[in-house]
């Protein structure tokens, strides 16, 4: 069959960046009041350092202030808690992130249900989780890279009500967040794991198939069903010595092949990648809206 439609997610969170700032200029002439954004950090990682410094640069650019605190790595829980606190009690602040992992010596289930409800912009809270996976009920905040998943596949006209779906991966917060959201849109969900017998045959099944297992390529052709919809969450750097740098990212799917069996398919990088900003800066966008009007 004929290769498959890119979805584009740098071009789609682009649009989407832009819609924000607009709704954000709104914000300002009408309440005089910007989106404010606290990104708090513990500890020196490079990797949790460059997400960080993405992110503050997006805010900037959305109109979003951000509120930075930067911790070092011998910060005690004790403190931690307090800064979360501080901005829990800022009403300039309207979502509270705290990058994770955090040092081992404090403890991340604290930290993060520390958060107040209506501030949890990156949707770890329990209390979120909770609300998403039951009917009848809607999380104040959506997990950011699952909620950019359901965007790319509504930006992309692709109907998910009716679907039979698949999502490789059960983690807090991409796999298990993106079943409930695909499960609350009204597909049918089968999530696959790491003990999952038989992986292929049921995500053969899906029309829809979310990838995020962190297992580079591990989603071959022959795994898809002609015409199925797959979006790879997956960002895998694996080792190539015609690249610079020495390596290059894949995703969880074989894109070379999977391409030539799929209607619609996300490349890695420039597919899910770029819409989780985009959407921790519409979750902050959000939660400023419905602080100013209600
Ligand atoms: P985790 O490692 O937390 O979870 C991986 C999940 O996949 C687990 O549930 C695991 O099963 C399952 N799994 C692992 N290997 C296999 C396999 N061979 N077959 C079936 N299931 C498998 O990863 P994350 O959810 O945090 O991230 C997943 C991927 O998405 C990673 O590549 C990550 O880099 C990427 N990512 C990308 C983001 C973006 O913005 N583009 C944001 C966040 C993540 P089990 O539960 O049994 O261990």
């Amino acid at each position: 069959s004929p290769p498959a439609d890119i979805i584009d997610g740098k071009a789609i969170a682009a649009t989407i960046r832009l819609e924000i700032k607009e709704a954000v200029n709104a914000m300002q002439a009408k309440y005089k009041k910007a989106p404010g954004l606290a990104v708090v950090i513990v500890g020196e990682r490079k990797d949790s350092q460059t997400y960080v410094r993405m992110k503050r640069k997006a805010c900037a650019e959305a109109g979003i202030v951000s509120f930075d605190k930067d911790m070092p790595a011998s910060s005690t829980q004790e403190e931690v808690l307090q800064a979360v606190k501080d901005f829990n009690a800022n009403p300039n602040v309207h979502g509270i992130l705290v990058q994770l992992p955090l040092p081992k010596h404090i403890d991340e289930q604290t930290i993060l249900e520390a958060i107040s409800l209506s501030k949890d912009v990156d949707g770890f809270h329990p209390l979120n989780i909770g609300a998403l996976a039951m009917k009848g009920r809607d999380p104040l905040f959506v997990p950011c890279t699952p909620k950019g998943c359901i965007e790319l596949l509504d930006r992309s006209n692709v109907e998910i009500k009716g679907k039979i779906a698949a999502v490789v991966g059960r983690s807090n917060i991409v796999g298990m967040p993106a079943a409930m959201l695909l499960q609350k849109r009204d597909a049918t969900v089968t999530i696959v794991h790491s003990r999952t017998p038989g992986a292929e045959s049921i995500v053969k099944k899906a029309d829809i198939i979310i990838a995020a297992a962190g297992s580079a390529e591990m989603v071959k052709g022959s795994w898809v069903k002609s015409g199925a919809v797959v979006i790879d969450v997956g960002t895998n750097s694996v080792d190539d010595a015609t690249k610079k740098t020495g390596y290059r990212l894949v995703g969880d799917c074989a894109f070379e092949e999977v391409k030539f069996v799929a209607s619609k398919i996300t490349p890695v990088p420039g597919g899910v990648g770029p819409m989780t900003i985009a959407m921790l800066l519409k979750n902050c966008l959000e939660g400023a809206q419905r602080m100013y009007a209600p």
